[in-house]
């Protein structure tokens, strides 16, 4: 049997706000357990909690950006259950009006483009951690997280592949950190995903049943969960045997997935409205500010950057697919005299290859756009050639200096005066008398072999564009 895979994920996404969604406690990360799980965020008897704006601010911009209905009228319920981080009983979230609805987002597939739809996002509040490490066989408790804004992204299951569900979470990945309204860090918690997982027969209509898995926390792990999902599934159908709708823990270093509990439904929450928030209601005035502050998206920037720059569909998807490194990319052919298009293979080649090898952010990168562009205008005014031009950037990445100080150090400007590269063409040729008869009688390839001799003098300095001519020349064409 043929199988279609069908997949819908829900991201939690913490807000970038100063203090908690509603209480003036801290979001910072890292502090010392409990010192920011302030009374409200505990719901100590007697607090009342006050919604934060600036976190409805951002789920508006996030709305927006996506171009979804936003709710102006949206209303704060009580989830209740108990969880040990979660003491209070119940966590407030949005349910039956969220503050954006239906919206949709565009992804790139081996296919082509597609859409996927999002059926809402919601605001609501985090919960504690439970920690496990270090503590001799006990758990702790860490209440920090507790009341930090977050929103719930919930997808359409419209995905039909873990493919596909990685390129949308690495899509919304991007979009958070463009619009600023979240650091993204995966590491951290502040992006999390859920991923909702069935198959069905290809050219069925109906879903088939899914299980939740909780529990992902990196995008190469989001694959490989979905994969073995997918896998366990398929297994157990052709085995007529059924899938259960349960939520499951991925275990990344098991490479499986774990039945944690029984799915529970929406009603066993007992969701009702907070009595202690009243219905958040946002006027045009407050919506037409958060447009106007909106930054230029990653798609609009992709086709600006085809249209103005020259560059192919796929590297200007690269180079916007972070704001940072879209930045770095139009500062560096800002200033230097190189096409648009050598400056971006630069960036997306060796300085890509080089902060991935490093394992660091663009953000944190020591060679700044101006240093780079003297780097790639000595090559344009033919101080050196673009494969020594590698050599200068390796050294310059481990801090040897500037551009213009490694070439002079290290003796690598490049040898363009004729009579010099003349002699040692000649040199060449005539320490190469079986090639050079080779070549007369009709074999082009060995005058790869005389400019290889010829570098090898060289070390690599000759220009190349006038060791052929000269070569030519000599030869006899
Ligand atoms: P809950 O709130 O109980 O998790 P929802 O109906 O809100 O349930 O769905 C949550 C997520 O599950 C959504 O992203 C949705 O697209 C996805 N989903 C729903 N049904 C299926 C299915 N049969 N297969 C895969 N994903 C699904
Ligand atoms: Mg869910």
């Amino acid at each position: 049997m043929q199988w279609e895979t069908v997949i819908g994920l829900e991201i939690h996404v913490q807000l970038q706000t100063r203090s908690k969604i509603f209480s003036g406690a801290s979001t910072a990360y890292g502090a010392e357990p409990n010192t920011q799980a302030c009374d409200v965020s505990i719901a100590l008897p007697g607090v009342l909690p006050v919604m934060n704006i600036e976190a409805a601010r951002l789920a508006v911009k996030f709305g927006l950006a996506i171009g979804a209905q936003i709710n102006r009228r949206s209303v704060f319920a009580r989830k209740n259950y108990f969880y040990p981080d979660l003491p209070k009983g119940y966590q407030i979230s949005q349910f039956e009006i969220p503050i954006v609805g239906k919206g949709a987002i565009e992804i790139e597939t081996p296919d082509g483009p597609k859409s996927v739809g999002i059926t809402r996002a919601h605001l609501e509040e985090d919960a504690g951690k439970s920690l496990h490490e270090n503590l001799d066989g006990q758990s702790g408790i860490d209440l920090n997280r507790a009341g930090t804004p977050l929103i719930e992204i919930v997808s359409d299951p419209d995905m039909r592949s873990a493919t596909e569900a990685v390129s949308y979470l690495r899509k919304l990945h991007s979009l958070v950190r463009y619009l600023g309204i979240s650091d993204g860090n995966m590491q951290e918690g502040s992006f999390r995903c859920d991923a909702n997982v069935s198959i069905r027969p290809f050219g069925q209509e109906e879903y088939g049943t899914r299980a939740e898995i909780k529990n992902i926390n990196s995008f190469r792990f989001v694959e490989k969960a979905i994969n073995y999902e997918v896998d366990r599934q398929i297994d157990l159908l052709e085995d007529d045997s059924k899938v259960i709708q349960e939520t499951r823990l991925y275990d990344a270093d098991k490479d499986e997935t774990r039945s944690m509990r029984s799915k529970e439904e929406a009603h066993d929450y007992r969701y009702f409205p907070d009595p202690d928030l009243p219905p958040m209601v946002l006027d045009d005035a407050f919506i037409a500010e958060i447009l106007e502050s909106l930054p230029e998206l990653p798609h609009q920037r992709q086709l600006r950057f085809v249209k103005e720059f020259e560059l192919n569909a796929r590297d200007a998807d690269q180079l916007t697919s972070d704001r940072a490194l879209a930045d770095y990319f139009e500062s560096l052919q800002a200033l230097t005299k190189v096409s648009p298009r050598i400056a971006s293979n630069w960036v997306l080649g060796d300085l890509s290859a080089a902060l991935n090898q490093s394992e660091i952010e663009i953000t944190d990168i020591r060679i700044s756009a101006k240093e780079l562009a003297t780097l790639l205008d000595r090559i344009e005014d033919k101080t050196i050639s673009g494969k020594i031009a590698k050599e200068v950037f390796t050294a310059m990445w481990n801090g040897e200096g500037s551009a213009d100080q490694i070439i002079k150090s290290k003796g690598l400007k490049q040898i363009t005066d004729t009579d010099a590269i003349e002699s040692i063409v000649e040199q060449v040729l005539a320490e190469s008398e079986e090639q050079v008869l080779q070549y007369r009688d009709g074999n082009q390839k060995v005058i790869g072999y005389f400019v290889g001799q010829i570098m090898k003098k060289t070390a690599g300095k000759a220009n190349p564009q006038q060791v052929n001519e000269i070569l030519r020349n000599k030869l006899g064409q």
